[in-house]
């Protein structure tokens, strides 16, 4: 049985083995039995239910809570040869019965179907003229009503035991506590099924996050460490990651960039020169590194945020896969914060995968803002409970130091009110520090109560606590207003001393010299 499943692996997928447990579950599932498979983001997951799929008689039928991914998955599929389809509310009246025709002949191979499709008793009548092979409910957690990722529509999908009987049914996610795990079983009625879970730390990856203050000299501060060692550097833009890699081999570093920009014969010489040579540096865009399996990458560095928890923890993953210590070193700031939230909310998704990214960008920056142990909240995220502080990262190693910044957030949130939640940062902090600048006096705001309230503390300072108000959703910036500075429903409570706060204290900046505004 396996060898059919290998063979399919490296003819359908081109890969020469399988990962972790992938193998177990696919085993499992083709002999007929239940599954409940945990993974972290970027395991494989997909494999577990695409090569059932493949292999047993049938079309097997996913269940996929988000568009956008649902498109994504047909369309790499398609490019393996595989037969596959999804039905949901983007498409047109056409395009839906091109997809029932297909499945009615019996091309379809796989099926993708969002949960509220299977609700309705058509598509219901629909599934039951044909063979399933087999039925994957991903994002399996969001039937659990104790997590922020519950849906109603999740509760139904228990049905499908009694709907389709004899059919394997797998549930799969990459977050799950315990309590979790059982409610996914309970609720979605799995059958005695097969449990496979993943585990999720990486002990050997050392976690280490820095507010930005000067970039290029934090990364070469933190590249001394690892000279002669092969890494990658990400960064958002395809324009950033060639001037980085320019910049690096001018410092003697051997640099080279990727991203889906270039030409196809540059990316797969710099792939190859990666994974052939020593000591290269790829400097790239999130368009490199799937399936890439590089044993000994010492270093992962982020120049730039990832969008969320799962992208930070696949991307970091690829660091240490032999087990020797590695790094994943981030650093990011206020305008980070800015520039992501922006994007999301100027991008065309619809609303409720907006929702969903935003839930998933904000737990990565509450995260980045941790002053404690590192990974215990980032296990803790993916649904482990670690006993301990790990020991291995920058909150455990260097303690961060907080302060207690109730009174400075009163300034800075009466600043941006007193001024008309017009203005961006830097405007803001002027008036705090009573910096008689232009645009300060052609506002007329040295006349106000705020003026010079905040000279106790320097611009950097200020943007610190900027950045962690943001993040903590007591200010928010507009980004229809060019980024202006406005307040939210939960700065009222900071305002009247109803909640207090407690902020980290950043790192000085590396040897710059502090001026004083009025000398
Ligand atoms: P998940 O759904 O668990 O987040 P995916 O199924 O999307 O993960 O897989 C993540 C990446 O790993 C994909 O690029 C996939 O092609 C690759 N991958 C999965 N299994 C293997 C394997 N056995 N060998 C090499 N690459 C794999
Ligand atoms: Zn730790």
């Amino acid at each position: 049985m396996s060898s059919t499943a290998q063979e399919t692996l490296r003819r359908v997928f081109g890969y020469d083995a399988f990962r972790g447990a992938q193998e177990a579950v696919i085993e499992s599932v083709i002999a007929g039995r239940d599954a409940l498979v945990i993974m972290p983001t970027g395991g494989g997951k997909s494999l577990c239910y695409q090569i059932p799929a493949l292999l047993r008689a049938g079309a097997g039928l996913v269940v996929s809570p988000l568009i956008a991914l649902m498109q994504d998955q047909v369309a790499a599929l398609h490019e393996a040869g595989v037969e596959a389809g999804f039905l949901n509310s983007s498409q047109t009246d056409e395009e839906q019965r091109d997809v029932v025709r297909q499945l009615r002949d019996g091309k379809l191979q796989l099926l993708y179907v969002a949960p509220e499709r299977l609700a309705n008793g058509s598509t219901r009548a629909l599934l039951r003229e044909v063979p399933l092979s087999v039925i994957a409910i991903d994002e399996a957690h969001c039937v659990s009503q104790w997590g922020h990722d519950f849906r109603q529509e999740y509760l139904q999908l228990g049905e499908l035991k009694t709907l389709f009987p004899g059919v394997p049914r797998m549930a799969l996610t990459a977050t799950a506590t315990r309590l979790t795990r059982n409610e996914i079983v309970e609720r979605l009625a799995l059958d005695d099924p097969g449990i496979f879970v993943s585990p999720f730390d990486r002990p050997n990856i050392s976690y280490l996050v820095q507010p930005k203050t000067d970039a290029k000299r934090q990364l070469l501060k933190f590249l001394q460490g690892h000279r002669k060692e092969a890494g990658i550097v990400y960064c958002l833009s395809r324009k950033k990651t060639e001037s980085t890699a320019d910049w690096l081999f001018a410092q003697g570093y051997n640099a080279l960039p990727y991203h889906a920009g270039l030409a196809s014969h540059v990316r797969s010489e710099h792939q190859r020169r990666f994974l052939n040579e020593d000591a290269v540096i790829i400097v790239a865009t999130i368009a490199f590194g799937m399936g890439i399996d590089k044993p000994d990458v010492r270093f992962v560095a982020h120049l730039d945020l990832p969008k969320s928890m799962e992208s930070y923890y696949q991307e970091t993953g690829r660091a240490g896969r032999d087990g020797e210590p590695a790094d994943a070193w981030m650093v990011y700031g206020l305008q980070d914060v800015v520039r992501l939230r922006q994007m999301l909310d100027d991008s065309d998704a619809n609303e409720e995968f907006k929702r969903h990214e935003r839930q998933k960008l904000d737990a990565l920056l509450g995260w980045c803002e941790v002053t404690g142990c590192r990974r215990r909240p980032l296990l803790e995220y993916f649904g482990d409970q670690p006993e301990n502080d790990c020991g291995n990262c920058d909150g455990c190693l260097t303690p961060v130091r907080t302060w207690e910044g109730t009174e400075a957030a009163q300034k800075l949130l009466s600043a941006v009110y007193r001024t008309g939640q017009r203005f961006g940062a830097a405007h803001v902090i002027d008036v705090l520090a009573g910096k008689t600048t232009d645009k300060v006096r052609q506002h007329g705001h040295t006349e106000l109560s705020v003026f010079g309230i905040g000279s106790e503390f320097d611009a950097t300072v200020w943007r610190s606590v900027i950045r962690q108000l943001i993040v903590r959703g007591y200010l928010r910036s507009d980004a229809e207003r060019f980024g202006a500075l406005v307040l939210t429903e939960q700065s009222r409570g900071l305002l009247r001393g109803e909640v207090t706060v407690q902020f980290r204290e950043d790192p000085k900046r590396p040897a710059t010299v502090r001026t004083s505004a009025s000398s």
